[in-house]
């Protein structure tokens, strides 16, 4: 079975396996795990922050940021298809007690200062008050779409004007660099903290890291415990976490073969695809996509239902060119 439904279903390499096994570890909880804290101090250096921590994913990293950034009661400004406000099962709300207000980022998922200044509340006697806004890259309910540094330095600007923070849901924040062609570390100059996903694209069988000034990470890892993450002898999934994110320029393979997947769906009648900035294809189907799918699934290939008529493939280390063309040849057949 060829298996394009995500970037997460990849299997931890050999080296990755043998490294966990030889972790030295401690317990983490007392800051006792050296490879923790390897990993932490080396993705801190990676993205350009005072300092990171490692969290069990990247769900978990994002709501931790929310909560740390915001007081109950708080309201946050995101994009209306972002995955902390429609992929999180209302955290936003459920842990931290904050009101989300959405924003329309339009086909790219890209906030304009303007959208940001007008979201913007003040704290009153009837209004919450903005303490904070959310920004996504890549883009994943878009397409993994890659939003250039400036868009997001221009947002960022804006929400500084008002006082707001600024926290990039960069679970593919690597795939967006790639794309850019621009070090990780630029695009989160303009923010205050990024979460970022060791288990996608870049093969870590476990884990996320976020990342952000010392003061923060502090208070984060105490939210850390609160949510009950808090991990013991962690280096023995760490390990495989500083080995993946030294996989940060093979994403490139990625990226091109969703380019070949997206030329080679494009050629197959009824299908609509969209252009990938990265390794994310979205592909209308012209028909249920459940149809779709389980059709191609006896074909041997899956992949994501994202939308009544819409389904997502996704290119990662587990799939080569020649997969790709299999799934081509999957799909033409149907
Ligand atoms: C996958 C993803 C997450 C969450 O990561 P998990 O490790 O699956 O919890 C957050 N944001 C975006 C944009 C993602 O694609």
């Amino acid at each position: 079975m060829l298996d394009f439904r995500s970037d997460t279903v990849t299997k931890p390499s050999e080296a990755m396996r043998e490294a966990a096994r030889d972790a030295d570890v401690g317990d983490d909880v007392y800051r006792g795990d050296p490879t923790v804290n390897e990993l932490e101090a080396r993705a801190a250096e990676v993205v350009g922050t005072e300092a990171a921590l490692y969290v069990p994913s990247g769900t978990m990293g994002n709501q931790i940021a929310i909560r740390t950034h915001t007081e109950r009661g708080d309201e946050l400004l995101c994009e209306t298809d972002s995955h902390i406000y429609k992929w999180e099962l209302g955290g936003i709300a459920q842990h931290s007690g904050v009101q989300a207000r959405t924003i329309d980022g339009g086909d790219r998922g890209a906030l304009a200062p303007e959208q940001v200044h007008d979201g913007y509340v003040a704290r009153d006697g009837h209004r919450p008050g903005t303490s904070l806004l959310c920004v996504e890259n890549t883009h994943n309910s878009k397409g993994g779409i890659a939003i250039p540094v400036d868009d997001i330095a221009a947002a960022a600007e804006a929400a500084r004007d008002h006082d707001v923070s600024v926290h990039l849901d960069g679970a593919r924040l690597f795939n967006a660099a790639a794309a850019l062609d621009v070090p990780a570390s630029e695009i989160v100059a303009p923010v205050d903290t990024v979460m970022f996903c060791l288990s996608k694209g870049l093969g870590a069988p476990v884990g996320s890291i976020l990342a952000g000034p010392e003061s923060f990470i502090e208070e984060a890892r105490r939210v850390r415990k609160l949510f009950g993450g808090g991990m013991r002898q962690a280096g023995m999934i760490a390990a495989p976490g500083l080995l993946a994110l030294e996989n940060r320029t093979r994403l490139q393979e990625d990226h091109a073969n969703a380019q070949l997947l997206a030329d080679g769906l494009r050629d197959i009648e009824g299908l609509g695809v969209s252009d990938p900035d990265t390794n994310i294809v979205l592909v209308d189907t012209d028909g249920p996509a459940e149809t779709f799918l389980d059709a191609l699934e006896a074909e041997g290939v899956l992949a994501s239902r994202f939308g009544p008529e819409q389904v997502r493939f996704c290119t990662h280390w587990d799939v080569d060119g020649s997969d790709v063309e299999t799934a081509i040849d999957a799909a033409s057949s149907l």
